[in-house]
């Protein structure tokens, strides 16, 4: 049994097939699946997919970093109307810094952050965490909130040692650990090594970015979550079943089912 903890099967690259793709997912053992919010526009057919596969694919609620702009709070307080009596969001996510692609909105990315930080607090919920070229900034941001028992994913943790050691320290978060793992001159596994037991170790895909070798380049989807789970076996020296087991304890441990 195995769970996607990070795969967006609601994009519109899996309109054509989504239900194949399920298929495919369930004979690869994944048993359930873990879907992050993107922006606004995207929680129609986020809410569609996870009604339509209840039980199977789960709803998280946020604004993503690289959708936040000047018009931010607009857009999270529209969001926030979501998050009313019964909702079916099992996180706030994603949400978090990117830095990679465009520093213009550093402050509204923050401040975004910060912002649903808070959601999760009062909706004692787990925080799906998205960071690229952000983790001192990352780490800022969290740190006022150490003594408030979140718990969450780092997911597409991409950071040094030094980073992950760093964010450690919040005993109750995850690393997320994907197709980029399998690249050829990755550090990651070298990283995850020396720094993260697998004890704080999730599995995700991020479909349908970040193909595992030998998908790379192409759409990824859940089914080839099995490429990342061999390499994480093979840089902790386990057996895969031994993998499968913890890491779904784990990812289980963070999402409450709803
Ligand atoms: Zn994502």
């Amino acid at each position: 049994m195995l769970v996607d903890t990070h795969s967006h099967l609601f994009v519109e690259e899996f309109e054509a097939d989504l239900s194949e793709v399920i298929q495919r997912a369930k004979s690869a053992g994944v048993s359930k699946i873990f879907m992050p919010n993107i922006d606004l526009a995207s929680l129609s057919s986020l809410l569609n997919v996870c009604r339509y596969y209840k039980g199977y694919c789960f709803p998280m609620l946020g604004l993503h970093p690289t959708s936040v702009s000047l018009n931010y709070q607009e857009e999270l307080s529209e969001i926030k109307t979501y998050l009313k009596e019964g909702h079916p969001f099992v996180a706030i996510g994603e949400v978090g810094l990117d830095f990679y692609w465009d520093k213009t909105y550093a402050r509204e990315q923050m401040g975004a952050f910060d912002e649903q930080i808070q959601w999760a607090i009062s909706s004692q919920l787990p925080l799906v965490i998205h960071c690229r070229e952000a983790f001192s900034e990352l780490y800022a941001c969290l740190e006022p909130y150490k003594s408030e028992n979140l718990s969450g994913i780092f997911h597409c943790f991409t950071g040094s040692p030094k980073d992950a050691i760093q964010l450690m320290e919040f005993g109750q978060f995850m690393f997320g650990v994907n197709g980029a793992v399998t690249y050829k001159k990755s550090v990651l596994p070298e990283t995850l090594k020396v720094t993260v037991p697998i004890s704080r170790i999730v599995l995700e895909t991020d479909s349908p970015y970040l193909s595992p070798m030998p998908y790379r380049g192409r759409r990824n989807e859940t089914s080839y979550i099995v490429e990342v789970e061999k390499k994480v076996a093979e840089i902790y020296n386990m057996p895969i079943e031994e993998v499968e087991r913890i890491t779904t304890e784990n990812a289980l441990k963070i999402f409450a089912e709803r």
